[in-house]
């Protein structure tokens, strides 16, 4: 699937939407995104993953370690496809922690997945703790990069798409400037 497909599978799950929104931050935005939409269709998901397993096949990767909640689904079903493990990195201490018996061993080869990149706060987060393991990062792969190309890894890192997405402060958007109807998140069916 080329970035096209990946973008256009996610607008048909209606996970990616387009128009004028009010995000929770009170900002309005040109794009919506609601991954769980996508994520909570099996069928469509496991396009993705696919997508991204194939991306990781020569990369050497043991272990896929996603942050939780939608990194697990994504981790689970890229490890499916290339016959290798995953485990998921949990919010506690000052960012991410395995339990439920999780671990890495010294040079222990991992991939690092997420579903969308938007400050890239919980893909760091798992890197700080994979790291003191001795681990060995050898690629981070995201479904989808939002974050206009500012956040950059020291590890080999694909996004199967990007798509630009623009905030504003309500009194400076465009969008209400030319009259557009404002969606409220969350208050009309899609
Ligand atoms: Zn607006």
């Amino acid at each position: 699937m080329n970035q096209q497909e990946i973008i256009d599978l996610f607008k048909q799950s209606n996970a990616l939407l387009t128009g004028h929104f009010k995000l929770t931050s009170g900002k309005h935005s040109d794009v919506y995104y609601e991954k769980f939409t996508l994520l909570k269709q099996p069928s469509l998901c496991t396009r993705i993953c696919e997508e991204m397993a194939a991306g990781l096949k020569d990369s050497g990767a043991e272990t896929i370690v996603g942050p939780t909640t939608g990194g697990i689904i994504i981790a689970y079903d890229i490890a499916r496809y290339l016959g290798i493990e995953s485990i998921y990195a949990e919010p506690g201490g000052d960012g991410r922690v395995f339990k439920r018996g999780f671990s890495l061993e010294k040079g222990q080869k991992v991939a690092i997945v997420d579903d969308v990149l938007t400050t890239g706060k919980s893909v760091f987060e798992v890197i700080d703790l994979v790291k003191p393991y001795g681990a060995d990062i050898v690629a981070i792969s995201l479904m989808l990069d939002r974050s206009n190309g500012q956040v950059k890894f020291d590890y080999p890192y694909r996004a199967l798409a990007s798509v630009e997405a623009n905030n504003w402060d309500a009194e400076k958007c465009p969008l209400c400037a030319k009259g557009m109807e404002l969606t409220q998140r969350g208050s009309r069916k899609f």
